[in-house]
């Protein structure tokens, strides 16, 4: 084989990396809110409490706490004095919400930082949202 075909194969070859790359993206970015649509919305602290205990469990997390805001419209997954917090609200208090923020704590996204800010949303955009995407909407772990 000519290197010439070798360097042909290989564009070729990362054209349709690229491809698929850009489309599994756009359909995990589509998957979310199809699957909050349909998941059960959240609207007590009571039923928060045990849908956090019932999916931390799926994922081998302890002494997550739930808290349900009435101001707060979309999901968090942060830590407060070392312990794990999903915070949920209006559009976001559902139980497809909670599964994405509660996988943010699984992979240790909600506590990870990184110096630079540039790396930092390429990871973001490119690594912690569309594995939390994919759980929340297929339930699969990467
Ligand atoms: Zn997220």
């Amino acid at each position: 084989m000519a290197p010439n075909e070798i360097l042909n194969y290989t564009i070729e070859g990362i054209k349709w990396l690229a491809i698929g790359g850009a489309s599994t993206y756009v359909g995990l970015l589509i998957s979310c809110p199809v699957s909050m649509l349909f998941a059960e919305k959240i609207k007590e602290q009571k039923r928060l409490d045990v849908l956090v205990k019932k999916e931390s469990d799926k994922l081998g997390l302890k002494g997550v706490k739930g808290i349900l805001c009435d101001e707060y419209l979309g999901g968090g997954a942060y830590h407060e004095n070392g312990n794990p917090i999903v915070e949920l609200g209006g559009i976001g208090a559902n139980r497809s919400t909670l599964r994405h923020e509660l996988y943010h704590h699984f992979t240790g996204d909600s506590k990870h930082s990184m110096k630079n800010k540039w790396l930092k949303e390429a990871r973001y955009m490119l690594i912690v949202e569309p594995r939390a995407w994919l759980y929340q909407s297929t339930g699969i772990k990467v």
